[in-house]
């Protein structure tokens, strides 16, 4: 008997600069690469291992041009991964509007269940932080979102248990259907 594995579909969003590229390509490949084209938006698809399961992930990692027209990815994500610089605060801020932008999709017959995730990242610069981990946990509470604070510049482990804990989210949710 055929049986399809299953899909988890994440977007990433944020300010430009806070490392949405950074974090994707460093769940994909394991690397830390510094540089890249801010322009560039593109979707990756891996096939993960989680709890012995093979499970498809594709994340489509997005620029700044993408807050013009959000239908596509809005109806296409499984789970929204907002992120921002902890050594910015007007990233914060600018993460805050993706957020509304997710809450009033959720509204306007979105999946409500589709996780949302905040995430703060760059935490290895933390002699410039601009935004403290409460600020992040209490801003994550007041829109239902998961918080972590990582960085892409460092540990693969730290990144791939953010990624972990959110696939078990949603498979937790689509199994349910
Ligand atoms: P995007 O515009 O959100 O896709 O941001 P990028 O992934 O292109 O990252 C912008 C800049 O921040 C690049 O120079 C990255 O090397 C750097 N960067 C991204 N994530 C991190 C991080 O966790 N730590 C540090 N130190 N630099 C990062
Ligand atoms: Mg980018």
């Amino acid at each position: 008997q055929f049986t399809s594995l299953p899909e988890v579909n994440i977007v990433l969003l944020g300010a430009l600069g806070v490392g949405k590229s950074a974090l994707t390509v460093k769940y994909i490949t394991k690397r830390f690469i510094s540089e890249y084209d801010p322009d560039l938006e593109d979707t990756y698809c891996k096939i993960e291992v989680l709890d012995q399961q093979e499970v498809i992930v594709r994340l489509m990692d997005t620029c700044y041009k993408e807050r013009r027209e959000p239908d596509r990815y809005l109806k296409w994500a499984d789970s929204f991964f907002v992120v921002y610089s902890i050594t910015s605060r007007p990233t914060f801020e600018y993460a805050q509007k993706y957020l509304d932008l997710v809450i009033q999709n959720h509204r306007n017959g979105g999946n409500p269940e589709c996780p949302l995730v905040l995430i703060g990242n760059k935490v290895d610069l933390e002699r410039y932080r601009q935004v403290s981990k409460l600020e992040g946990a209490t801003c994550a509470e007041k829109y239902d979102a998961v918080f972590f604070e990582t960085t892409a510049a460092e540990d693969y482990d730290e990144v791939e248990e953010v990624f972990h804990k959110v696939l078990r989210l949603v498979l937790q949710d689509q199994s349910r259907f």
